[in-house]
């Protein structure tokens, strides 16, 4: 088993392109497993490609981010989809911060995002939902599935709501998860606090936030480690309660066992 687990980065990105195979040795030599998430067609191949590289601690999420400009491949996601390294579909949902600026307006997102909820039920795989400033809209699709009877679970990636946002969202079965920001800010110190702890993952989303204490440099998924002890800090409960705890949740998530 491994001893963290980051739910969410993009070892893929170009920022890497030099020393990537160094990362990835860095995180899987310190007991770290990583999930890399495509935002669109070309990123989403990339990071099953890589995942197919390891035997084992590498894994995938493949979906178009809300605000690609891309349309939708339905059927491309879904043959990519059927590598065993790949654990969900994603990064998708809303986003109405930087899509203020661009020409995708909430209808298409809407239509992109049930796209992809309905090929993770096709597929019986979680999501990885990205949501910016619209947690109501997001909310209001995830709760219309549930009204139909489907059953979709996932995570709530780099979650910046409200409390009662977040009881939502464990409402729905969704777990929640933490990024670098934790580190350097204490405004979520209450959402840390009120998540149960059996519905917490740890992520990067490396390369952006990097946490403290590497505040200044590049962003990559061994720091997860520092991430996972500002949750246990902030709960106040021992590291290694929480620590294995965020890993079983993972498993149990996005199934990793059988990716082994
Ligand atoms: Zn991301």
């Amino acid at each position: 088993m491994p001893e963290y687990i980051d739910n969410h980065c993009h070892a893929n990105f170009p920022v890497y392109e030099a020393d990537r195979e160094e990362v990835i040795a860095r995180a899987l030599e310190a007991k770290t497993f990583l999930i890399n998430v495509g935002t669109h067609k070309a990123t989403s191949q990339e990071v099953v490609d890589l995942a197919q590289k390891y035997e084992q601690g590498v894994y995938a999420i493949v979906g178009l981010h809300p605000v690609s400009e891309e349309v939708f491949d339905y059927d491309f996601y879904k043959n990519l989809a059927q590598s065993k390294k790949v654990v969900g579909i994603g990064e998708c949902g809303f986003d109405f911060f930087r899509s203020t600026s661009l020409a995708i307006n909430r209808e298409t997102q809407e239509k992109v995002f049930r796209a992809q909820l309905d090929l993770a039920t096709e597929l019986k795989k979680p999501v990885m939902l990205h949501i910016r400033q619209a947690y109501k809209e997001a909310l209001d699709v995830l709760k219309e599935y549930k009204s139909r009877g489907v059953e979709i679970k996932g995570n709530a990636h780099f979650f910046a709501g409200s409390i009662e946002e977040a009881r939502e969202f464990l409402d729905l079965g969704f777990t929640i998860s933490f990024t670098g920001v934790i580190t350097f800010t204490k405004d979520y110190d209450e959402l840390v606090k009120f998540v149960p702890l059996d519905r917490i993952l740890s992520e990067t989303d490396a390369p952006y936030v990097t946490p403290v204490p590497h505040r200044g440099k590049r962003n990559e998924p061994v720091f997860v480690s520092e991430i996972v002890h500002k949750i246990a800090e902030i709960r106040g409960e021992p590291v290694d309660n929480v620590r294995k705890a965020l890993v079983t949740n993972s498993f149990k998530l996005f199934d990793l066992i059988t990716s082994l």
